[in-house]
């Protein structure tokens, strides 16, 4: 057992190599961060060089930055229904993880997908299709894939609770797989979070349908729009439709103490660094007591 510190952080910018998200991440108090491995605007991605792999492992090093993740690009789409599309989804997610690989990062997280024409079943069995044709390179690496919690957009799925636990029986025998929460995402899918008895009647919830035991780390985010407005809007902690409360519970709660959490906040690295504050300030152990080590 081993006593370590909080993994607090943010989405640091890689432009200029990935190992720019470390120093950046340094600069701003974070413990943990969340990079874009490449471009997530555009399909041509290509691995990373072992000189910048050499870099990032480097002020890893030197930075003591852990539990660091991936967050995919926006245009894949795994359950897509238009095969094109699709085809291309699958080769841009298989180059993500093959570099998430080079980077030993722990965890990638993805949007699951969006259904567009067709049903939310249909789409959630193309993902499940979608990831088990990566099933031999999911286990050849030390990243394990986290399923993010969506707003509920448009067609998107992954805004109940039934939508992660429909993947996750489905997905669990063949590759490593998971959740991660954002706290503005399940809040405008209708998940309250803003009182004591609401936080805690969501993640009984949750842990009903889905189970605690998959669930892997937190973006902490605050939501622009009102509860339950299926819009995906960041704000400021505290300074948005949540409140300050929401957050200051997830700090102290045992059960998510050891978990990394992630800013997805506006206003950037200013911003970041009193966040970051504001939350190791909001919990009652400075440190993470991680039994399994
Ligand atoms: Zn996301
Ligand atoms: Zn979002």
């Amino acid at each position: 057992m081993e006593n370590r510190k909080l993994l607090v952080g943010a989405h640091t910018s890689a432009a200029g190599g990935v190992h720019k998200a470390l120093i950046k991440g340094k600069e701003i108090g974070a413990t943990t961060i969340q990079i874009f491995t490449s471009n997530q605007k555009r399909w041509h991605g290509k691995l990373i060089d072992d000189d910048e792999v050499r870099r990032f492992e480097e002020i890893q090093a030197e930075t003591g930055i852990s539990e660091i993740m991936s967050h995919d690009s926006y245009l894949i789409n795994l359950g897509s229904p238009d095969p094109e599309l699709l085809e291309k989804s699958i080769n841009a997610f298989t180059l993500e993880l093959k570099r998430c690989h080079q980077l030993k990062l722990s965890y990638l997280n993805f949007h699951p997908g969006i259904a567009k024409t067709s049903t939310e079943e249909e789409c959630l069995d193309q993902i499940v299709k979608s990831l088990s044709s990566i099933e031999e390179l999911a286990n050849g690496g030390s990243t394990r894939l986290l399923i993010e919690t969506t707003a509920g957009q448009g067609t998107t799925v992954g805004n109940k609770f039934e939508h992660l636990a429909y993947l996750i029986n489905r997905l669990e025998s063949k590759i490593p797989i998971g959740v991660c929460i954002d706290t503005c995402h399940i809040f405008a899918a209708g998940y309250d979070l803003r009182t004591k008895e609401a936080y805690e009647h969501t993640f009984a919830e949750f842990d009903r349908i889905v189970g605690l035991k998959h669930l892997y780390a937190f973006h902490l985010n605050d939501s622009l729009r009102p509860f339950g407005s299926r819009k995906d809007r960041h704000a400021s902690l505290g300074e948005g439709e949540i409140g300050a409360e929401a957050f200051s519970l997830l700090m102290k709660d045992p059960r998510f103490q050891c978990m990394p959490k992630y800013l997805e906040t506006p206003n950037g690295e200013t911003m970041w660094k009193e966040e970051i504050e504001m939350l190791n300030k909001y919990a009652e152990e400075n440190s993470c007591l991680n039994a399994s080590e």
